[in-house]
């Protein structure tokens, strides 16, 4: 049972995440396929009721183990655990000492949070637009945007395809810049850097990176995120300032820095150590589906599938497709809303993050502004993607895409 499903509706003043809506089970006329759902069994409901039967519910065993054994995971010496995604970011932010005027190169293509981060301190986030097969930020057009207020390099591995590391460490290294690396997309994906002679996890490469629990990701505490750094200093700041600037072994009223609460619960910390011992099987489930999708898609003319570059592994986040430039904005939501009614759940994955009404309103950014970004983010459609996902679930989404594009109107090379 997911968390969504025992909240009464009515004593919730939230609306439910359509992303995380409940799975309902096929008859195959209306079949309702969540955009996402987590993978929980019962592993999970043990683990969670020793810890809340024991009493110790913050700041226990179960967070030195789970942030020990992620360290171990990613390959990096620390891993601060922290209340969400967005807490990490921030926190790094602030251990990098990217302050008030500091600028930071990063992508308008990816989830807000790994811009609003830099806003939360006052710096001001330098968009430079994305490689189109990647959809991660392009190395080649940062250089240019490189000023003596520029203090660090934000890249987003998006969807689970790794960012061009070498070439962003290569920059970073010289002009002197923090590398900060938002793999909350990533947990598993591994990127082959030739500067570092070998494969290497998302996280491992740049001064500290940033992992996410939300439902919707590989692995999930609920709400939960991570803080992943081999440096020293970078760890033991972000350990003062996630528990209100206590150093970790000092008293509990001594506080030397301004501080947050930023902490994960023990709850939390025991999922997420029972869904870390399963990452690999989850990423092999959420292959098959991919693989399963890939095979379903590859007829439909003008589509473009999610491609691995030869230098990535990727743990697969979501399946997002793009349709071809034929396409207009207006035409992809007409599409969307057809599989909807055809119980698809699915999504825009991701309006940039320039053009959203506080951007715009904030920075006056335009239409125009980062032609590739907004060119993938007119067409791009996410489909249902878990490791639960049937055979046939992929054939559904799949003869449901099909229907909906035909009826949306074929561009004219499209044979339908
Ligand atoms: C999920 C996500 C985050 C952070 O998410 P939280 O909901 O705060 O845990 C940040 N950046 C990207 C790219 C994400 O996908």
């Amino acid at each position: 049972m997911n968390a969504l499903q025992t909240v009464p509706r009515e004593a919730s003043t939230v609306p439910a995440d359509p992303v995380l809506l409940p799975t309902a089970r096929p008859s195959l006329e209306a079949r309702q396929l969540p955009l996402s759902a987590p993978s929980i069994g019962a592993a999970e409901e043990a683990a969670v009721l020793e810890v809340l039967r024991s009493g110790r519910l913050s700041l226990g065993p179960k967070l030195l183990e789970f942030e020990k054994a992620f360290a171990a995971h990613v390959g990096r010496k620390h891993a601060i655990a922290v209340s969400s995604g967005t807490a990490g970011l921030h926190l790094c932010v602030r251990a990098l000492g990217i302050g008030p005027g500091d600028e930071v190169i990063t992508t308008p293509f990816s989830f807000i949070a790994s811009s609003n981060c830099l806003l939360y301190e006052g710096a001001v986030p330098i968009f430079a637009d994305i490689d189109p097969v990647t959809l991660c930020i392009e190395p080649s057009r940062v250089e240019a945007l490189i000023t003596p207020r520029t203090k660090a390099i934000l890249a987003v591995d998006v969807f689970g395809h790794p960012a061009d590391w070498d070439a962003l460490e290569k920059l970073a290294d010289r002009y002197q810049l923090a590398l900060l690396g938002d793999c909350c997309e990533a947990l598993g994906s591994q990127y082959y850097s030739k500067r570092h002679e070998g494969w290497r996890m998302a996280g491992s490469l740049g001064d500290a990176a940033v992992f996410a629990f939300y439902p919707n990701k590989q692995i999930t505490t609920g709400e939960g995120g991570m803080i992943v750094t081999d440096s020293p200093q970078i760890a033991a700041s972000c350990y003062a300032m996630r528990n209100q600037g206590r150093m970790q072994m000092s008293g509990w009223l001594d506080h030397y820095t301004l501080g947050y609460n930023y902490r994960l619960g023990e709850l939390s910390c025991a999922l997420g150590l029972v869904q870390l011992s399963r990452v690999q099987e989850i990423m092999r489930s959420r292959e098959r589906v991919a693989e399963l999708y890939l095979r379903a898609l590859s007829d439909i003319p003008g589509l473009t599938l999610p491609m691995p570059r030869a230098d990535s592994r990727v743990s697969w986040f979501v399946f997002v497709v793009r349709l071809s430039e034929r396409y207009s904005a207006e035409q992809r939501d007409e599409v969307m809303a057809d599989l909807q009614a055809q119980g698809v759940g699915c999504a825009n994955y991701f309006p940039t993050i320039h053009l959203s009404a506080y951007y715009r309103k904030r920075f006056g950014y335009r239409p125009g502004d980062y032609p590739i970004s907004e060119f993938v983010s007119d067409r791009t459609i996410a489909l249902p993607f878990y490791g639960g996902m049937t055979a046939s679930d992929v054939r559904y989404v799949s003869d449901a895409l099909r229907r909906a594009l035909a009826r949306v109107g074929a561009p004219a090379t499209m044979a339908c």
